[in-house]
């Protein structure tokens, strides 16, 4: 990889929300007090020197960027306050920009009005869009479905997320390239034979089941502080909307496998306990205790994490904790002896967020749930002996 000497990068992640970086003078403090900081895989002190130094394609291609889990310990540490941490965190977006092929998420982040009004249209178009087509509402029971066709929302959520793999992979195939060259890392190093599948098994495992789904290292190595009650751990609210999040989509998507199998209709009124009803009631239930302590948090600047908040990071958590909470409203609405009217305009914004939430996801904070684990799988791979070299020298000194 060429390596070419950008000299308005570090102005460019400044405007991501990195704090003033000139008074850093690459003492290696935070680099040796973060507690993921290992081996070859060094940071933060190496990815802010790329920055200071304008080495665009160096930064781009750390697999290092996604493995800070953003526990500000470093910025403690720093003799001149440069917030190392928060450097992270704005290289991590301005990373997510970078890869976007559509400059949407680029125009999100440094146009905090606009992404406002992107999120704000979004979700009144998906609304309008299915309130032209719906039908009458029933007073007798909540049929929700028969309010806004399943048939509908299942078409429209089908072109959602046909346009969200679209951009996604779009995003993932420009950084893998990036990340995979500059570690040295082809198909053969992955599939090329029985120990390379077996290293690369090993690899994913470790960075898919390990870190990204059981958060071990998140739990073990960056969630220390021992002041914090259990139930407020960041480790333990970042899994729980993770968890939230994922159990949601599955019981959406087996809602639909019942009625695709004959099993029962989407809409068919189940008791609380029915096994899909119950998977999405207990996911709700995580993913708005979870956003809802995020919020809370970020508010009243309780940790080194939240004590600087971007406005995307607002708008992520608003459409997230908006996504949970109407989703339950709904559920009260469906279990009221009289169905109130209010239970279908619940259900009509509750679709449209919902909708605008994936859709965007690609654009925003969120899009870290496939960058992370990429990021994470060549760390693990580099760490299993005779797997790769230890990734190719670029012009700055380790640490
Ligand atoms: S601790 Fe890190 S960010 Fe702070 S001056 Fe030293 S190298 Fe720079
Ligand atoms: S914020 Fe935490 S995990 Fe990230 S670089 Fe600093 S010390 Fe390491």
């Amino acid at each position: 990889m060429t390596t070419t000497a950008d000299l308005g990068l570090y102005g460019e992640i400044q405007k991501y929300g990195a704090a003033d970086m000139t008074a850093c003078f690459s003492c290696g403090n935070c680099t040796a007090i973060c507690p993921l900081s290992e081996n070859d895989a060094t940071f933060p002190r190496r990815m802010i020197r790329y920055a200071q130094v304008g080495m665009k394609d160096a930064l781009l291609s750390s697999k290092e960027l996604w493995s800070c889990y953003h526990c500000g310990e470093c910025s403690e540490s720093c003799p001149t306050e440069a917030d190392p941490g928060e450097f992270m965190a704005a290289a991590r977006r301005y990373a997510i920009a970078s890869y976007d092929v559509t400059g949407l998420a680029r125009a999100m982040y440094l146009f905090p009005v606009i992404g406002t009004a992107i999120a704000v249209t979004l979700a009144a178009f998906f609304a309008l869009f299915m309130y032209t087509a719906h039908g009458p509402q029933d007073a007798e029971t909540l049929a929700l479905f028969q309010f806004i066709p399943s048939e509908l929302i299942h078409n429209l959520g089908i072109v959602v997320m046909v346009l969200v793999v679209l951009a996604g992979l779009a995003g993932i195939v420009r950084m893998t390239r990036r990340v995979a060259h500059r570690e040295g890392v082809g198909l053969r190093t992955v599939f090329g034979d029985r120990g390379a599948v077996a290293r690369s098994a090993r690899a994913a495992w470790s960075s898919i089941g390990r870190e990204s789904l059981a958060q071990t290292r998140f739990r073990e190595e960056c969630d220390a502080d021992p002041v914090v009650p259990w139930y407020r751990r960041r480790w333990l609210i970042h899994a729980l909307v993770m968890w939230g999040f994922l159990g949601l989509l599955a019981a959406t998507v087996l809602d639909y496998g019942l009625e695709l199998i004959g099993v029962k209709a989407t809409g068919t009124p189940v008791p609380i306990w029915y096994p899909v009803r119950l998977l999405g009631t207990v996911a709700g239930l995580a993913l708005v205790y979870g956003s809802s302590v995020m919020i809370v948090e970020r508010a009243r600047r309780a940790n080194r994490s939240v004590l600087k908040s971007d406005p995307s990071d607002w708008t992520l958590l608003a459409l997230v904790w908006i996504t949970g909470v109407t989703g339950f409203a709904i559920e009260l609405a469906l279990y009221l002896p009289q169905p109130p009217a209010w239970g279908y305009w619940f259900f009509l914004f509750h679709v449209a967020v919902a909708m605008e939430l994936v859709l965007l996801a690609p654009f925003m904070k969120l899009a870290h749930v496939v960058y992370r684990p990429v990021g994470l799988f060549f760390a693990a791979l580099a760490r299993e002996p005779e797997a790769v070299p230890t990734g190719r020298q670029v012009g700055v000194a380790d640490g």
